[in-house]
């Protein structure tokens, strides 16, 4: 554990970012859907968590975001869809334009063209997510059964070739330990994998996998920790997947111990719920690390 730390303040230093997640910003298409999602759920007042926004919406919570000047990224989550989401994706790229440049990541699953992927980056879209969840194909078919593991690593080999940065999740409770292992091995050959997110499994009320066994969130810092000896300047961390694992904001030190950082969710705002973590995260100064502000980023 003090090694993993170590590394991570020897190679990332103890500045932490913060960024706003904004869910869902497209619908989800698949069919059907992954059956760990709250989109599964057979209960409506589980499934509208994650209903999408309106473009009013959106922007409303992009200047929600902007009123913390601790948030220096802004990252858009939605659903994805088979044949692409890339016309609205621009549409709400371009709105969002309007009102800051403030740096955005964008995590709907693909696939992306690869021309949509150069138009975004010319407006500031920094990070793609392509949320592996698991590289093993047998796996992924079993819990994502309406989803393409194919399009998702054909997307992180296009950010490879244009440069962009490249983020991704996997979901520790899929499969054995040796899949989450052989998926973490599976990404060394991605040069611009940029931050690295892993998932707890938790069942959710409704859906095909309700009653499937809660994975272990031990478990999950032990692959922050053997990742952070593979990935030493990959922003590494729990994901915040509120609605299907919780709230996993208490366990942001225990992460620090394992060799996580830089990068964490700052605020995450749904359709219905709002959560706002900077105040929690302003606490980690007492204990040597440093909140950024957008305003550092600009000098
Ligand atoms: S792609 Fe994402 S939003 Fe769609 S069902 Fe799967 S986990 Fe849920």
């Amino acid at each position: 554990m003090k090694k993993a730390a170590e590394i991570r303040n020897e190679k990332m230093g103890k500045n932490i970012f913060l960024t706003a997640h904004i869910h869902m910003i497209t619908p989800c298409r698949l069919s059907p859907p992954c059956k760990y999602c709250s989109i599964s759920s057979n209960l409506v007042q589980i499934r509208r968590e994650r209903y999408s926004l309106t473009m009013e919406e959106i922007k409303e919570r992009v200047k929600i975001a902007l009123r913390s000047k601790e948030i220096t990224s802004i990252t858009l989550v939605g659903g994805s869809d088979l044949r692409g989401h890339d016309q609205l994706l621009l549409n709400i790229v371009k709105e969002i334009r309007r009102i800051t440049n403030i740096e955005l990541a964008v995590d709907i699953g693909a696939p992306i063209s690869v021309n949509t992927l150069e138009k975004l980056k010319e407006n500031n879209v920094t990070t793609i997510y392509s949320s592996l969840e698991t590289a093993n194909e047998i796996v992924f078919r079993d819990a994502k059964p309406g989803d393409s593991l194919e399009k998702r690593i054909k997307l992180m080999e296009d950010l490879d070739d244009l440069g962009m940065n490249i983020g991704t999740i996997i979901m520790n409770g899929l499969g054995t330990m040796d899949d989450v292992h052989y998926t973490i091995n599976f990404l060394r050959k991605f040069k611009n994998l940029k931050y690295l997110y892993f998932s707890t499994f938790s069942p959710v009320n409704g859906t095909p996998w309700e009653k499937k066994e809660r994975a272990s969130i031990l478990d999950t810092l032990k692959f922050i920790e053997a990742s952070r000896e593979l990935f030493q300047k990959v922003h590494i961390g729990l994901a915040d997947v509120e609605i299907e694992s919780g709230s996993i904001s208490d366990l942001v030190e225990k992460e620090l111990e394992v060799g996580a950082g830089n990068t964490f969710a700052g605020m995450l705002m749904y359709k219905n719920r709002f959560i706002d973590y900077t105040d929690r995260m302003l606490k980690l100064e007492m204990s040597g690390y440093h909140i950024m502000r957008r305003n550092e980023l600009d000098s």
